[in-house]
């Protein structure tokens, strides 16, 4: 069945099922003319936005309705992530061409709702309208976080620990399988791909840097290690050395840049997409964090360097070296 044959109204009814999934505090979700929710008192509302425009952030022949949606609720939640705050709400617009499958359009929403669902997120309204020949995806997500608690990227303070969440570079490695075609043989490189595909946003992770009290600034890893980290130094005046030795990097991506012949440390660096969490940590309650990060989800909080006063940004390399790196990564403007 196509589009046309259902019609506006009758996509919205059918992708609105199974959209609200935390009824509590909604006092109309899709059906009127406007969503209408309560928000919690004391608490600040964030709100963060993301357009996914075909042949720019995908190729739609290289990837199932699912794995889209699932992703572009991902990206959002992932920026919420960096806040401190909880994920609440959603909303979905989308453009689509004539020849874009009702079928793809409703695995795209069974993506979005399955990630909605493992955060309790509510898919509350959006917008669809026709384009002459690209997919375009617009998602908004609000979140809530205590004023005591938000975490930005401004705070960052010399002699600072830097941390990540998780491993750098696994999404970088799985868009260049995407990209070269190459097939999926082993389940390190299923692992990569995954990474890059399904990227789990670190939202409890997040909250529970922002109620240590001992995070000074944090960002989501989407344009790569380098040029995040350089977001940071630059709203908080700061310089960073990064620790090549001490760089997280998968059994996944080590097996991979043997068998390709890259450097697993550039691909860390300079990857992008890993939506992981980059955060900067008062040094004195460093192991305190650690061990309660520990405890809590059973994996490291990964210290990778350090906040200084230079105002570069360094790489201490392998063998001991110290070299000046420049932010690279992901920009939409420059990389024409
Ligand atoms: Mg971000």
């Amino acid at each position: 069945m196509s589009l046309k044959e259902i019609g506006e109204f009758g996509f919205i009814d059918k992708i609105s099922r199974g959209c609200l999934i935390r009824p509590e505090g909604v006092v109309t979700a899709i059906g009127d003319d406007a969503a209408a929710f309560h928000g919690k008192a004391e608490q600040l509302l964030l709100v963060t936005t993301d357009l996914l425009v075909e042949r720019v952030h995908f190729l739609r022949q290289a990837t199932s309705g699912f794995n889209l949606g699932y992703k572009a609720l991902a990206v959002n939640f992932s920026d919420i992530a960096a806040m401190g705050g909880n994920a609440r709400e959603a909303f979905v617009s989308i453009g689509i061409p004539d020849d874009c499958p009702l079928e793809f359009l409703e695995d795209l929403y069974r993506g979005m709702q399955h990630l909605a669902s493992e955060f309790t997120v509510n898919i509350l309204g959006g917008d669809t309208t026709g384009s002459k020949q690209d997919l375009i995806i617009n998602v908004v997500v609000t979140g809530m976080a205590d004023p005591s608690e938000l975490l930005l990227r401004s705070g960052a303070q010399v002699g600072d620990i830097i941390c990540s969440t998780g491993c750098l570079g696994d999404s970088r490695a799985g868009l260049h399988l995407i990209l070269n075609t190459i097939g999926i043989d082993s389940p390190e490189l299923r692992a990569l791909f995954d990474a890059h595909v399904l990227p789990k946003p670190c939202l409890q992770e997040g909250r529970l840097l922002a109620a240590s009290g001992c995070v000074h600034a944090a960002i989501d890893v989407s344009d790569g290690l380098s040029s995040d980290l350089g977001h940071i130094m630059q709203a908080s005046g700061v310089g960073a050395r990064l620790v090549a030795k001490q760089m997280p990097i998968s059994p996944h991506l080590q097996v991979f840049c043997s068998r390709f012949g890259f450097d697993p440390i550039e691909f860390a660096l300079a990857g992008g997409e890993d939506y992981t969490l980059l955060c900067s940590v008062e040094r004195k309650q460093f192991g305190r964090i650690t061990e309660e990060y520990r405890k809590a989800f059973d994996r490291p909080l990964y210290p990778i360097g350090e906040i200084t006063d230079t105002g570069r940004m360094e790489l201490v390399e392998t063998d001991s070296r110290l070299r000046d790196i420049t932010p690279a990564g992901w920009d939409h403007f420059k990389r024409k």
